[in-house]
């Protein structure tokens, strides 16, 4: 999305060969405008899907896939919650994530309530890595019965094996802007237009 990429080579900070900070335009300080093109553009990659719900994760996630709903008929957005005390009634479903920026793992879980057997899902998130995050919203889906129907991520950092792994398994897989590489003396950002497997 090329509204996405430009955005990102004008605002975004390289900080490392690895870690891009976005804070001024989408996971601190939102950029709502932006917010709906990218809702937009899913809506239209995901179009043949029959979508029901969205399901993302706290916290960076939720901003973006309550825009991203409206553009799906209003659908519910689920978000996975954090550090929940462990419940002994399963009305919870849990999974363990291993966070990227916090180099540790959390608990995430969804109540049984508003995650079945009749949804079907799209999951969605700002940032796509090794893929823990998705797979733990992967895996709560599983536990539910839930069917996912496509994952969306804003940035995918595609010098990292998650994209390449859930596109592997068949999962529908679009990022809105695929990182390459960056670098954090120039500031240069490059980007691949035609992820793969
Ligand atoms: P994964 O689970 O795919 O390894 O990492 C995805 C999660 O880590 C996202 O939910 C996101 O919050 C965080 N993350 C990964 N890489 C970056 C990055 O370069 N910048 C920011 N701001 N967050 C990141």
């Amino acid at each position: 999305m090329k509204e996405l990429e430009d955005r990102i080579r004008r605002d975004g900070e390289v900080k490392s060969t690895e870690i891009l900070k976005v804070g001024s335009f989408l996971n601190h300080q939102i950029d709502v405008s932006l917010f709906n093109d990218m809702g937009a553009e899913w809506a239209r990659l995901f179009a043949s899907k029959h979508i029901n719900k969205i399901l993302t994760i706290e916290a960076s996630g939720i901003a973006i896939a309550a825009i991203a709903a409206q553009h799906f008929g209003n659908i519910p957005v689920v978000y996975a919650k954090k550090n929940q005390s462990r419940t002994l009634d399963n009305s919870q479903y849990e999974t363990q994530v291993y966070s990227f920026t916090k180099q540790k793992y959390y608990k995430v879980i969804v109540s049984t309530r508003y995650l079945t057997a009749d949804d079907h899902v799209l999951l969605i998130d700002d940032f796509l890595a090794n893929g823990n995050a998705m797979h733990g919203l992967i895996d709560l889906c599983k536990q539910a019965g839930a069917h996912v129907e496509g994952i969306g991520v804003a940035i995918e950092k595609y010098f990292e094996p998650g994209g390449r792994k859930l596109r592997s398994e068949g999962w529908d897989l679009q990022s809105l802007a695929c990182v390459k590489s960056m670098n954090p003396q120039t500031g240069d950002v490059i980007f691949e237009e035609n992820p793969t497997a």
